[in-house]
Protein backbone atom coordinates (compact mmCIF):
# COMPACT_ATOMS: atom_id res chain seq x y z
CA UNK A 1 0.00 0.00 0.00
CA UNK A 2 2.77 2.26 0.67
CA UNK A 3 3.39 3.04 -3.05
CA UNK A 4 0.24 4.51 -3.17
CA UNK A 5 -0.74 7.86 -2.38
CA UNK A 6 -3.85 7.12 -0.50
CA UNK A 7 -6.15 9.42 1.84
CA UNK A 8 -6.31 9.18 5.07
CA UNK A 9 -10.04 7.75 5.18
CA UNK A 10 -8.49 4.46 2.78
CA UNK A 11 -5.34 4.19 4.61
CA UNK A 12 -7.63 3.88 7.77
CA UNK A 13 -9.33 1.30 6.21
CA UNK A 14 -6.83 -0.37 4.16
CA UNK A 15 -3.82 -0.28 5.40
CA UNK A 16 -1.76 -2.80 7.38
CA UNK A 17 -4.29 -5.67 5.74
CA UNK A 18 -2.58 -9.15 5.58
CA UNK A 19 -4.73 -12.13 4.36
CA UNK A 20 -4.15 -15.53 5.13
CA UNK A 21 -4.70 -18.37 2.65
CA UNK A 22 -8.25 -18.87 3.63
CA UNK A 23 -8.98 -14.85 1.78
CA UNK A 24 -10.67 -13.45 4.72
CA UNK A 25 -11.69 -10.06 3.79
CA UNK A 26 -11.90 -8.68 7.47
CA UNK A 27 -8.47 -8.54 9.14
CA UNK A 28 -8.27 -12.08 11.16
CA UNK A 29 -7.57 -12.52 15.11
CA UNK A 30 -5.01 -14.64 15.98
CA UNK A 31 -5.07 -15.95 19.31
CA UNK A 32 -2.06 -17.96 19.53
CA UNK A 33 1.11 -17.26 22.00
CA UNK A 34 3.27 -18.81 19.69
CA UNK A 35 4.36 -19.86 16.40
CA UNK A 36 5.88 -23.28 15.13
CA UNK A 37 8.87 -23.26 12.82
CA UNK A 38 9.10 -26.15 10.24
CA UNK A 39 12.27 -27.43 10.79
CA UNK A 40 14.89 -26.52 12.99
CA UNK A 41 17.14 -24.71 10.78
CA UNK A 42 14.03 -22.58 10.17
CA UNK A 43 13.61 -21.70 13.60
CA UNK A 44 16.98 -20.79 14.18
CA UNK A 45 17.15 -18.40 11.23
CA UNK A 46 13.68 -16.78 12.86
CA UNK A 47 15.47 -16.78 16.43
CA UNK A 48 18.21 -14.42 14.68
CA UNK A 49 16.04 -12.57 12.61
CA UNK A 50 17.73 -13.97 9.54
CA UNK A 51 14.23 -14.34 8.45
CA UNK A 52 10.98 -13.18 8.83
CA UNK A 53 8.73 -14.80 10.96
CA UNK A 54 6.71 -15.07 13.64
CA UNK A 55 8.31 -16.78 16.93
CA UNK A 56 6.08 -15.55 20.42
CA UNK A 57 3.54 -13.16 20.98
CA UNK A 58 5.67 -11.01 23.42
CA UNK A 59 7.70 -10.18 20.13
CA UNK A 60 4.80 -9.61 17.88
CA UNK A 61 1.82 -11.21 16.46
CA UNK A 62 0.36 -11.04 12.69
CA UNK A 63 -3.12 -9.17 14.04
CA UNK A 64 -0.59 -6.92 16.05
CA UNK A 65 1.49 -6.31 12.93
CA UNK A 66 -1.26 -5.13 10.95
CA UNK A 67 -2.61 -2.67 13.65
CA UNK A 68 1.07 -1.58 13.26
CA UNK A 69 1.27 -0.92 9.85
CA UNK A 70 -2.19 0.79 9.80
CA UNK A 71 -1.16 3.58 12.39
CA UNK A 72 2.11 3.71 10.51
CA UNK A 73 0.37 4.69 7.33
CA UNK A 74 -1.78 6.98 8.71
CA UNK A 75 1.35 9.45 11.27
CA UNK A 76 3.35 8.72 7.66
CA UNK A 77 6.00 6.87 9.86
CA UNK A 78 8.56 4.40 8.78
CA UNK A 79 8.06 1.98 11.92
CA UNK A 80 5.38 1.57 14.50
CA UNK A 81 5.60 -0.42 17.33
CA UNK A 82 2.45 -1.58 19.26
CA UNK A 83 2.61 -1.04 23.13
CA UNK A 84 -0.08 -2.55 26.10
CA UNK A 85 -1.09 0.76 26.80
CA UNK A 86 -0.09 4.38 26.18
CA UNK A 87 1.65 4.20 29.44
CA UNK A 88 3.76 1.16 27.98
CA UNK A 89 4.08 3.33 24.99
CA UNK A 90 5.68 6.08 27.27
CA UNK A 91 7.82 3.77 29.41
CA UNK A 92 9.54 1.79 26.58
CA UNK A 93 10.04 5.00 24.60
CA UNK A 94 12.04 6.37 27.79
CA UNK A 95 13.49 2.81 28.72
CA UNK A 96 14.16 2.37 24.74
CA UNK A 97 15.87 6.02 24.34
CA UNK A 98 17.72 7.34 27.28
CA UNK A 99 19.99 6.08 30.20
CA UNK A 100 21.28 7.38 33.46
CA UNK A 101 22.29 10.73 33.59
CA UNK A 102 20.01 11.91 30.60
CA UNK A 103 18.27 14.98 30.53
CA UNK A 104 14.45 15.48 29.50
CA UNK A 105 12.65 18.71 29.26
CA UNK A 106 8.70 18.04 29.44
CA UNK A 107 5.86 20.33 29.34
CA UNK A 108 4.31 21.26 32.55
CA UNK A 109 0.92 20.47 31.51
CA UNK A 110 1.57 17.01 30.70
CA UNK A 111 -0.83 13.16 31.37
CA UNK A 112 -0.74 12.88 35.38
CA UNK A 113 0.71 9.09 34.92
CA UNK A 114 3.55 10.86 32.72
CA UNK A 115 4.69 13.03 35.05
CA UNK A 116 4.55 10.33 38.09
CA UNK A 117 6.48 8.45 35.65
CA UNK A 118 8.93 10.90 35.47
CA UNK A 119 9.10 12.32 39.14
CA UNK A 120 8.85 9.09 40.66
CA UNK A 121 10.60 6.26 38.74
CA UNK A 122 12.62 7.54 36.30
CA UNK A 123 14.17 9.91 38.62
CA UNK A 124 15.40 6.34 40.29
CA UNK A 125 17.28 5.23 37.85
CA UNK A 126 19.42 8.67 37.14
CA UNK A 127 17.02 10.48 34.55
CA UNK A 128 16.38 14.01 35.48
CA UNK A 129 13.69 16.35 34.09
CA UNK A 130 13.23 19.86 33.62
CA UNK A 131 9.46 21.31 33.49
CA UNK A 132 9.06 24.34 30.97
CA UNK A 133 5.95 25.90 29.85
CA UNK A 134 3.31 24.20 27.07
CA UNK A 135 3.14 27.23 25.19
CA UNK A 136 6.31 29.33 25.53
CA UNK A 137 9.10 28.21 23.11
CA UNK A 138 11.56 30.14 24.65
CA UNK A 139 11.49 27.93 28.05
CA UNK A 140 12.57 24.77 25.76
CA UNK A 141 15.26 26.81 24.64
CA UNK A 142 16.42 28.12 28.47
CA UNK A 143 16.07 24.77 30.09
CA UNK A 144 18.39 23.11 27.56
CA UNK A 145 21.97 21.43 29.25
CA UNK A 146 24.96 19.42 27.69
CA UNK A 147 23.20 16.15 28.54
CA UNK A 148 19.30 17.01 27.34
CA UNK A 149 17.97 13.96 25.37
CA UNK A 150 14.55 14.02 24.66
CA UNK A 151 11.73 16.53 24.53
CA UNK A 152 8.37 15.39 25.35
CA UNK A 153 5.06 17.00 24.86
CA UNK A 154 1.56 17.07 24.94
CA UNK A 155 -0.46 19.10 22.07
CA UNK A 156 -3.51 20.04 23.09
CA UNK A 157 -2.99 19.68 26.78
CA UNK A 158 -5.42 18.08 29.08
CA UNK A 159 -7.61 19.57 30.60
CA UNK A 160 -7.09 23.09 29.74
CA UNK A 161 -6.49 22.46 25.62
CA UNK A 162 -2.88 24.53 25.91
CA UNK A 163 -1.49 24.48 21.93
CA UNK A 164 2.54 23.96 22.30
CA UNK A 165 4.03 24.58 18.53
CA UNK A 166 5.32 21.88 17.47
CA UNK A 167 7.28 22.92 14.70
CA UNK A 168 9.02 25.65 16.75
CA UNK A 169 10.00 23.42 19.48
CA UNK A 170 11.00 20.97 17.07
CA UNK A 171 13.23 23.02 15.83
CA UNK A 172 14.88 23.77 19.33
CA UNK A 173 15.41 19.89 19.69
CA UNK A 174 17.16 19.72 16.44
CA UNK A 175 19.68 22.66 17.30
CA UNK A 176 20.25 20.89 20.57
CA UNK A 177 20.65 17.71 19.68
CA UNK A 178 17.63 15.79 21.38
CA UNK A 179 14.51 14.00 19.90
CA UNK A 180 11.15 15.96 20.27
CA UNK A 181 8.49 13.24 21.49
CA UNK A 182 5.10 14.00 21.35
CA UNK A 183 2.30 12.41 22.86
CA UNK A 184 -0.55 12.63 19.86
CA UNK A 185 -3.46 11.19 21.81
CA UNK A 186 -6.17 13.94 21.63
CA UNK A 187 -5.68 14.70 17.72
CA UNK A 188 -4.93 11.52 16.30
CA UNK A 189 -3.46 11.63 13.13
CA UNK A 190 -6.61 12.30 11.59
CA UNK A 191 -5.78 15.83 12.81
CA UNK A 192 -2.38 16.19 13.67
CA UNK A 193 0.91 14.86 12.63
CA UNK A 194 3.63 15.63 14.42
CA UNK A 195 6.21 13.93 12.02
CA UNK A 196 5.60 16.38 9.24
CA UNK A 197 5.98 19.50 11.68
CA UNK A 198 8.94 17.98 12.88
CA UNK A 199 9.08 15.66 15.56
CA UNK A 200 11.06 12.80 16.13
CA UNK A 201 8.82 10.44 18.14
CA UNK A 202 4.98 9.91 18.04
CA UNK A 203 2.93 8.31 20.96
CA UNK A 204 -0.16 7.41 21.33
CA UNK A 205 -3.04 5.97 23.72
CA UNK A 206 -4.94 3.78 21.62
CA UNK A 207 -7.57 3.38 24.56
CA UNK A 208 -8.85 7.15 24.03
CA UNK A 209 -10.07 7.85 20.38
CA UNK A 210 -8.28 5.26 17.88
CA UNK A 211 -10.60 2.37 19.80
CA UNK A 212 -13.37 5.45 19.98
CA UNK A 213 -15.75 3.24 21.73
CA UNK A 214 -14.18 2.63 25.50
CA UNK A 215 -13.25 -1.19 24.84
CA UNK A 216 -9.47 -1.73 24.96
CA UNK A 217 -6.61 -0.48 26.22
CA UNK A 218 -3.92 -0.03 23.80
CA UNK A 219 -0.46 2.06 23.03
CA UNK A 220 2.23 2.49 20.05
CA UNK A 221 5.15 4.28 19.35
CA UNK A 222 6.29 5.76 16.20
CA UNK A 223 9.20 6.94 14.33
CA UNK A 224 12.03 6.21 12.27
CA UNK A 225 13.31 2.68 12.43
CA UNK A 226 16.76 3.20 13.91
CA UNK A 227 14.61 5.24 17.27
CA UNK A 228 12.28 2.27 17.16
CA UNK A 229 14.77 -0.55 17.16
CA UNK A 230 15.63 0.08 20.89
CA UNK A 231 11.86 0.46 21.80
CA UNK A 232 11.01 -2.62 20.40
CA UNK A 233 14.15 -4.63 21.85
CA UNK A 234 12.62 -3.45 25.24
CA UNK A 235 9.18 -3.98 24.84
CA UNK A 236 10.27 -7.76 23.56
CA UNK A 237 11.81 -8.04 26.19
CA UNK A 238 10.10 -6.81 29.04
CA UNK A 239 6.84 -7.75 27.87
CA UNK A 240 4.40 -4.65 28.12
CA UNK A 241 3.39 -5.51 24.57
CA UNK A 242 -0.34 -5.48 22.93
CA UNK A 243 -2.52 -8.45 22.89
CA UNK A 244 -4.04 -9.86 19.10
CA UNK A 245 -7.39 -9.31 20.86
CA UNK A 246 -7.00 -5.66 21.78
CA UNK A 247 -4.81 -5.03 18.55
CA UNK A 248 -8.18 -6.67 16.45
CA UNK A 249 -10.73 -4.44 18.54
CA UNK A 250 -8.37 -1.57 17.69
CA UNK A 251 -7.72 -2.31 14.08
CA UNK A 252 -11.56 -2.20 13.20
CA UNK A 253 -11.95 0.79 15.28
CA UNK A 254 -9.75 2.65 13.40
CA UNK A 255 -11.65 2.15 10.02
CA UNK A 256 -14.14 4.61 11.75
CA UNK A 257 -11.30 7.10 12.87
CA UNK A 258 -11.64 9.96 10.19
CA UNK A 259 -15.60 9.92 10.17
CA UNK A 260 -15.25 9.64 14.33
CA UNK A 261 -12.59 12.54 14.90
CA UNK A 262 -14.95 15.17 12.24
CA UNK A 263 -18.12 14.07 14.13
CA UNK A 264 -16.57 14.70 17.44
CA UNK A 265 -14.95 17.95 16.65
CA UNK A 266 -18.12 19.36 14.68
CA UNK A 267 -20.10 18.46 18.01
CA UNK A 268 -17.50 20.19 20.20
CA UNK A 269 -17.42 23.06 18.71
CA UNK A 270 -21.54 23.32 18.97
CA UNK A 271 -21.29 22.59 22.33
CA UNK A 272 -18.10 25.02 23.14
CA UNK A 273 -20.12 28.35 21.37
CA UNK A 274 -23.47 27.26 23.30
CA UNK A 275 -21.21 27.16 26.62
CA UNK A 276 -19.82 30.43 25.81
CA UNK A 277 -23.63 31.75 25.95
CA UNK A 278 -24.77 30.14 29.31
CA UNK A 279 -24.79 32.92 31.84
CA UNK A 280 -23.67 30.56 34.80
CA UNK A 281 -20.08 29.74 32.40
CA UNK A 282 -17.62 32.12 33.50
CA UNK A 283 -14.72 30.86 30.50
CA UNK A 284 -14.83 28.21 27.46
CA UNK A 285 -11.61 26.48 26.51
CA UNK A 286 -11.81 25.24 22.91
CA UNK A 287 -9.01 25.42 20.52
CA UNK A 288 -11.42 25.25 17.65
CA UNK A 289 -13.27 28.87 19.19
CA UNK A 290 -11.94 32.04 18.32
CA UNK A 291 -11.66 33.24 22.02
CA UNK A 292 -9.01 30.70 22.51
CA UNK A 293 -5.59 31.95 23.12
CA UNK A 294 -3.41 29.76 20.59
CA UNK A 295 -6.72 29.53 18.34
CA UNK A 296 -4.23 30.76 15.44
CA UNK A 297 -1.73 28.17 16.08
CA UNK A 298 -4.47 25.63 17.03
CA UNK A 299 -6.03 26.24 13.08
CA UNK A 300 -2.56 25.86 11.53
CA UNK A 301 -1.86 22.62 13.56
CA UNK A 302 -4.69 20.88 13.58
CA UNK A 303 -7.68 20.28 11.14
CA UNK A 304 -9.91 21.24 13.66
CA UNK A 305 -10.06 21.74 17.42
CA UNK A 306 -10.99 17.77 18.43
CA UNK A 307 -13.68 16.37 20.71
CA UNK A 308 -12.08 18.02 24.45
CA UNK A 309 -13.95 20.98 25.89
CA UNK A 310 -13.22 22.92 29.07
CA UNK A 311 -14.71 25.14 30.21
CA UNK A 312 -14.97 26.93 33.96
CA UNK A 313 -18.44 27.85 35.90
CA UNK A 314 -19.56 30.45 38.17
CA UNK A 315 -19.07 29.70 42.05
CA UNK A 316 -16.37 27.26 42.38
CA UNK A 317 -16.52 23.52 43.10
CA UNK A 318 -20.01 23.52 44.26
CA UNK A 319 -21.56 25.10 41.43
CA UNK A 320 -18.69 22.67 39.44
CA UNK A 321 -20.39 19.67 41.41
CA UNK A 322 -23.55 20.75 40.98
CA UNK A 323 -23.17 20.47 37.25
CA UNK A 324 -21.84 17.43 37.12
CA UNK A 325 -24.20 15.78 39.58
CA UNK A 326 -27.15 17.18 37.25
CA UNK A 327 -26.43 14.92 34.40
CA UNK A 328 -28.50 11.89 33.79
CA UNK A 329 -26.73 11.11 30.47
CA UNK A 330 -23.30 12.05 30.53
CA UNK A 331 -20.82 9.52 32.30
CA UNK A 332 -18.94 10.91 35.32
CA UNK A 333 -15.40 9.43 34.61
CA UNK A 334 -12.07 10.70 33.39
CA UNK A 335 -12.05 8.95 30.17
CA UNK A 336 -12.09 10.09 26.64
CA UNK A 337 -12.01 9.83 23.27
CA UNK A 338 -15.26 7.36 23.04
CA UNK A 339 -18.67 7.57 21.67
CA UNK A 340 -19.92 8.33 24.72
CA UNK A 341 -19.74 11.84 26.36
CA UNK A 342 -17.48 12.17 29.52
CA UNK A 343 -17.50 14.49 32.01
CA UNK A 344 -14.88 15.35 35.17
CA UNK A 345 -13.80 17.77 37.38
CA UNK A 346 -10.13 17.43 37.44
CA UNK A 347 -8.86 19.02 40.34
CA UNK A 348 -10.73 16.66 41.89
CA UNK A 349 -10.20 13.65 40.74
CA UNK A 350 -7.96 13.59 37.53
CA UNK A 351 -5.12 16.48 38.70
CA UNK A 352 -6.22 15.41 42.72
CA UNK A 353 -2.94 14.82 44.08
CA UNK A 354 -0.73 17.70 42.75
CA UNK A 355 -1.08 20.06 45.58
CA UNK A 356 -3.15 23.16 45.43
CA UNK A 357 -0.59 25.73 44.57
CA UNK A 358 0.73 23.71 42.26
CA UNK A 359 -2.75 23.23 40.74
CA UNK A 360 -3.60 26.92 40.83
CA UNK A 361 -0.23 28.31 38.88
CA UNK A 362 -1.21 25.85 36.52
CA UNK A 363 -4.64 27.31 35.97
CA UNK A 364 -6.62 24.00 36.87
CA UNK A 365 -9.18 25.78 39.22
CA UNK A 366 -12.33 24.46 41.41
CA UNK A 367 -14.27 26.05 38.85
CA UNK A 368 -13.23 23.65 36.11
CA UNK A 369 -15.27 20.87 34.26
CA UNK A 370 -13.85 18.97 31.23
CA UNK A 371 -16.15 17.11 28.78
CA UNK A 372 -14.98 14.38 26.59
CA UNK A 373 -17.42 14.74 23.71
CA UNK A 374 -18.96 11.82 22.36
CA UNK A 375 -21.31 11.11 19.28
CA UNK A 376 -24.83 11.70 20.96
CA UNK A 377 -26.87 14.59 19.98
CA UNK A 378 -25.85 17.40 20.75
CA UNK A 379 -29.13 18.84 21.93
CA UNK A 380 -29.04 16.15 24.56
CA UNK A 381 -25.72 16.72 25.36
CA UNK A 382 -26.74 20.65 26.25
CA UNK A 383 -30.25 19.74 28.03
CA UNK A 384 -28.05 17.16 30.75
CA UNK A 385 -25.54 20.17 30.81
CA UNK A 386 -28.49 22.98 31.28
CA UNK A 387 -29.85 21.29 34.26
CA UNK A 388 -27.20 21.89 36.60
CA UNK A 389 -25.90 25.08 35.31
C1 LIG B 1 -4.86 8.27 28.58
C2 LIG B 1 -3.64 8.98 28.19
C3 LIG B 1 -2.38 8.38 28.31
C4 LIG B 1 -2.19 7.01 28.94
O1 LIG B 1 -2.78 6.02 28.18
P1 LIG B 1 -3.28 4.62 28.80
O2 LIG B 1 -3.71 3.87 27.57
O3 LIG B 1 -4.38 4.93 29.75
O4 LIG B 1 -2.10 4.00 29.46
C5 LIG B 1 -1.27 9.09 27.89
N1 LIG B 1 -1.38 10.32 27.36
C6 LIG B 1 -2.58 10.94 27.23
C7 LIG B 1 -2.63 12.29 26.64
C8 LIG B 1 -3.74 10.29 27.64
O5 LIG B 1 -4.92 10.93 27.53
Amino acid sequence: MSDDNYELETLAIRAGTHRSQFGEHSEAMYLTSSFVSANAAEAAAKFVAAEPGYIYSRFTNPTVTMFEERLAALEGAEQCVATASGMAAILATCMGLLKAGDHVVASRSLFGATINMFNNYFKKFGVEVSYVSATDASEWQQAVKSNTKLFFLETPSNPLTEISDIAAIAAIAKQCGALLAVDNCFCTPILQKPLELGADIVIHSATKYLDGQGRVLGGAVLGNKELIAPVFGFLRTAGPTLSPFNAWVILKGMETLKLRMEAHSAKALELAQWLEQQPGVARVLYPGLPSHPQHKLAMQQQKTGGGIVAFEVKGGKDAAWKVIDSTKLLSITANLGDTKTTITHPASTTHARIAPEARAAAGITDSLIRIGVGLEAVSDIQADLARGL
